[in-house]
């Protein structure tokens, strides 16, 4: 049976990554630390023959027992406020973190998948940004951490497949929504929904003309699973080019919640990149993949999410 490490399992990414491998037929064990994932994300494999959790962190030297065929490293906090939180853990994980677990790879022979990030990309002179774009990153400023640290992994990544010829793959994740966020994570979607949802004022900030293109979980997932079985080694963007400004994000869950609230606006944090949209011609051609599901389709899913945890 195939077997997979998942690190970040019990994150909102990883869960779900968790539950397409056990979907697939593989046997996965999931690392967590439960810095900003939680245990109600993977409580539902518990039972799994075939799902393994261990409560570890993998900045340290990882030990797993038998064989492994692939590794997704996915711990890390992701969303702004978690980082600004965790600034050291952040920039462990990415990096302490990415080296433990290619060392892992390297001694199970088994290939490696890093998530990485639009944030690789900053705040970005190329619109829609694409694979080739090196990025315009402020290594000193409050995001740093987290662009630094991915961008450290990157090329981490790259050292060990053209040195130890490790078999590896990166992935740079834009923006994805879905059922698990956290209420309190602090990133546009899950604040929204449950300001909305509560008809508390939605906080918008800066003037929201910023813009963003969201994805939902499942087309995701999928597009990560493709790109591990494919043959890509450099990274390839995953996300939907559906892009909208977080003004017209808010009035749209406003909209979707039938929400009595008012949207506020707030100061705009430094660094937040004015525009972002992937660029997906080389997952399409590569992987035959693009996402399926619209946004109000996956807005309504997330809602529904949100209200039966929110006991709204
Ligand atoms: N944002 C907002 N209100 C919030 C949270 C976020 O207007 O309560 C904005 C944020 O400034 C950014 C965009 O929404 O411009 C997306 O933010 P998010 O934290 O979701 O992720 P980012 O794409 O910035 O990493």
């Amino acid at each position: 049976m195939k077997r997979v490490l998942i690190t970040g399992g019990a994150g909102f990414l990883g869960s779900h990554l968790c539950d397409k491998f056990i979907e697939e037929g593989y046997e996965v064990i999931c690392m967590d630390n439960f810095i900003t994932g939680s245990p109600d994300n993977i409580v539902h494999l518990f039972d799994n023959k075939r799902f393994k959790f261990v409560n570890y962190d993998v900045t340290n030297y990882i030990y797993v027992e038998g064989h492994l065929d692939y590794i997704l490293h996915f711990a890390s906090p992701a969303s702004p406020i978690d980082y600004l939180k965790f600034p050291i853990q952040t920039m462990k994980v990415g990096s302490l973190g990415t080296h433990k677990t290619l060392g892992l790879a390297k001694a199970k022979g088994a290939r490696f998948l890093l998530a990485s990030t639009s944030e690789t990309y900053g705040d970005p002179l190329v619109h829609p940004q694409v694979e080739t774009y090196w990025g315009n990153v402020n290594p000193v400023g409050i995001r740093g951490v987290y662009d630094e640290a991915k961008r450290f992994a990157e090329a981490l990544t790259m050292a060990y497949h053209r040195f130890h010829n490790l078999e590896t793959r990166i992935v740079r994740i834009f923006n994805t929504y879905g059922p698990r966020m956290r209420f309190e994570d602090g990133r546009a979607i899950p604040a929204f929904v449950s300001q909305a949802l509560q008809n508390k004022d939605v906080t918008v900030f800066g003037d929201g003309m910023q813009t963003r293109s969201i994805c939902y979980v499942d087309d995701l997932t999928e597009g990560i699973y493709r790109l591990l079985l494919s043959d890509e080694v450099e990274p390839v963007n995953i996300g939907n080019p559906n892009e909208l400004t977080i003004l017209d994000l808010a009035k749209e869950i406003i909209e979707l919640t039938n929400s009595k609230s008012k949207i506020i606006f707030e100061e705009l944090p430094s660094d937040d990149p004015k525009v972002r949209q992937p660029d997906i011609t080389k997952a399409k051609k590569l992987l035959n993949w693009e996402p399926k599901i619209d946004r109000k389709e996956g807005l309504l899913k997330t809602i529904e999410d949100f209200k039966r945890r929110m006991k709204v």
